[in-house]
């Protein structure tokens, strides 16, 4: 299960660029999870959390 951690996400895009069906913008322009990736789009989700650059994307069990 992917997350955001909203204390260390600064609003960069670079995630919802690289895999916009799984990350958006919220209402504070900070990055959120709209879906769970799915087969499809699961390495593109990966690639968007290798790349945060203040590691702001977790992935859970
Ligand atoms: S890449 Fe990281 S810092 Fe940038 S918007 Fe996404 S979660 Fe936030």
């Amino acid at each position: 299960m992917f997350k955001v951690n909203k204390d260390r996400c600064i609003g960069c895009g670079a995630c919802v660029g690289t895999a916009n069906e799984v990350f958006d913008f919220d209402d504070d322009n900070l990055a959120t999870v709209v879906n769970q990736p799915t087969e499809e789009n699961i390495n593109d989700a990966k690639e968007a959390l290798e790349n945060c650059p203040t590691n702001a994307i977790i992935e859970e069990e």
